[in-house]
C-alpha cells in the first residue's frame, strides 16, 4: 500500500473518534445525568489524549513525505492533515496538556465567579489560561504575529490586520445606526403565552422547509443551542421560552443552518478530512442565512406571520408588516447571545479587540474589566451594570478560545455577501419565500 492509503486509513479511524468525542459532548448537554459529570469530563479527557496522540503520530510525517495523491480532492485531504499535523507537532506535548487541563478547571471557576458576579475571583485563572495560550501562540507563530496563529485554528489565512480593517470601517457606521435605530419608537413584540409543544412543532415544520434531514438528525432541548456532528449524523439542540417564541424558532433555524451545510457534504466524504465546514466563518454564514437573510425577510416572515396566527391565535400583532417588524426588533441589552443583527458585530469587535491586545501583550488580564467597560459605554451609550453583563459575561476566553470570536462577524459578513450573489441569481426568491418554501435558496447555497 502507498503511503497515501495507510495514511487514509489511520485518519477515516481519527475522524470516527472525533465524532464519538462530538458525540459525547453532545451527550452532556442534553441527556446525561447530573450525577455524571466528573467521570464525564474523565472521558472526555481520556479520548482527547488518544485524539492527539493520533494527530501528532510520528508515522503520519512519514506517510505524508511518502503519498501520493490519486486526484485533486485527495490532494486535498493531503493539505489538511498536513495542516493540522504541522500546527500540532508546534506545540510541545507538555503545553497542550496544560492548556487542555486548565482550561477544564477555568470553565468551572469562571462559571462560579459569574454566579457571585465576583471578577477578582476569577483572573488569576484567567491569566494562567492567557499566559499558556500566549506561549502556544509564540510557538504556532514562529516570529509572526501570535494573534494571528490562533485566528488560523479557526479561519484558514484570516489575519488580525485584515479583520481590524474590516472592523474600523464597520464601526462607527453600526454605532451611528445603533443610536438611530434605538433613538426611533420600538415595534410592538408579541404578547401572550406560547405552548412548548407548539413552538417545537413550528419549529420541525420549519426545519424540515429548510431541507434538515431528519434520517441523519434530530432535535433536542438544551440551555445553549448548538449543532455537532457532521456526515450521517447531525443533531442540533434548540430552547423555548413560552413568552418568546422568536427565541426558539430562531435558535432552532440558526442551528439548522450549521446542520443543513454538513448534511449537504458529498456522503463519499464522510470521515475524511474534506467532510466538513470549510472554516467556522463559512459555517457561521450558513446559520446566518438561514436565520437573518432568510429567515428574518420580509417574505418569509410573512408567511411565519399566517402561520402563527394558525397555530397561536391571537398574540397582539395586527398585520404582517407588524410582524416583520416584531422579528427584527432591535433592543438596548449587555448579553451578545441576545442581542440583534445590528448590535451583535458590535460586541464582536470589543472583544477581538481586547483579546488581541491579549495575545500581543499590550494589554494584562488586570486591566481587562475596566477596558471593557470603557468601550462598552462608547460603543453601546450605557455603563456595564454587573460583571456578568460585562466581561464574565461568554465563556469562551476560560475555555481558551482566543482567536474565535471575530469568526461570528465574518460569518455575518459572509451571509450579506452570499445573500447578494444569490439574489442576483434567483430573482423569484420571495415568492418562494412567501410560500414559507426556501428550497430555491437552499438549493442554490
Ligand atoms: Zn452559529
Amino acid at each position: 500500500m502507498s503511503g497515501f492509503k495507510d495514511l487514509m486509513a489511520f485518519q477515516r479511524q481519527t475522524e470516527a473518534l472525533a465524532q464519538v468525542a462530538g458525540r459525547l459532548g453532545w451527550d452532556q448537554e442534553t441527556m446525561m445525568p447530573e450525577g455524571a459529570s466528573a467521570q464525564r469530563s474523565e472521558e472526555i479527557g481520556a479520548l482527547e489524549a488518544v485524539l492527539h496522540a493520533r494527530r501528532t503520530d510520528a508515522r503520519i510525517g512519514v506517510w505524508l513525505s511518502r503519498a501520493k495523491a490519486p486526484d485533486a480532492v485527495g490532494e486535498a485531504k493531503l493539505r489538511l492533515i498536513r495542516r493540522v499535523y504541522t500546527r500540532a507537532s508546534k506545540v510541545p506535548g507538555r503545553l497542550a496538556e496544560e492548556i487542555a487541563c486548565v482550561t477544564s478547571l477555568a470553565q468551572g471557576v469562571w462559571a462560579e465567579a459569574r454566579a457571585k458576579e465576583n471578577v477578582a475571583a476569577f483572573l488569576p485563572t484567567l491569566a494562567k489560561v492567557v499566559a499558556l495560550k500566549r506561549e502556544e501562540a509564540a510557538a504556532l507563530a514562529g516570529g509572526g504575529d501570535p494573534y494571528d496563529a490562533l485566528v488560523d485554528d479557526y479561519e484558514p489565512g484570516m489575519t488580525g490586520a485584515a479583520m481590524a480593517d474590516m472592523f474600523r470601517a464597520m464601526r462607527p457606521r453600526l454605532v451611528a445606526l445603533r443610536e438611530k435605530v434605538l433613538g426611533a419608537p420600538a415595534p410592538k413584540g408579541v404578547i401572550g403565552r406560547f405552548g412548548q409543544d407548539a413552538q417545537l412543532a413550528l419549529s420541525r415544520e420549519i426545519a424540515t422547509a429548510f431541507g434538515y434531514d431528519w434520517n441523519r438528525g434530530r432535535i433536542d432541548l438544551a440551555v445553549h443551542p448548538f449543532s455537532s456532528g457532521s456526515g450521517h449524523d447531525v443533531r442540533i439542540t434548540t430552547r423555548v421560552s413560552e413568552t418568546d417564541p422568536f427565541n426558539c424558532l430562531y435558535s432552532t433555524l440558526h442551528e439548522v443552518g450549521h446542520a443543513v451545510y454538513e448534511q449537504g457534504v458529498d456522503p463519499a466524504y464522510a470521515l475524511t478530512p474534506v467532510g466538513q465546514g470549510a472554516s467556522m466563518g463559512v459555517h457561521e454564514s450558513q446559520s446566518r442565512t438561514f436565520e437573518n437573510q432568510l429567515g428574518r425577510s420580509r417574505a418569509f416572515t410573512g408567511w411565519l406571520y399566517g402561520r402563527m396566527r394558525e397555530v397561536f391565535g391571537d398574540f397582539g400583532i395586527a398585520d404582517a408588516e407588524g410582524f416583520y417588524r416584531a422579528a427584527n426588533r432591535v433592543h438596548p441589552g449587555y448579553i451578545r447571545t441576545e442581542s440583534d443583527e445590528v448590535q451583535y458585530n458590535l460586541h464582536v469587535m470589543l472583544r477581538f479587540d481586547l483579546e488581541r491586545a491579549l495575545i500581543r501583550g499590550t494589554i494584562e488580564v488586570g486591566d481587562l474589566q475596566e477596558a471593557w467597560n470603557t468601550r462598552f459605554r462608547a460603543d453601546f451609550g450605557v455603563a456595564v451594570d454587573r460583571p456578568s453583563n460585562g466581561m464574565l459575561q461568554d465563556v469562551h476566553w476560560s475555555c481558551g478560545l482566543f482567536g474565535y470570536f471575530p469568526t461570528y462577524t465574518l460569518g455575518n459578513v459572509y451571509a450579506g455577501c452570499l445573500m447578494q450573489a444569490l439574489r442576483a441569481d434567483l430573482p423569484d426568491l420571495d415568492a418562494g419565500l412567501a410560500r414559507g418554501d426556501p428550497s430555491a435558496a437552499t438549493g442554490w447555497l
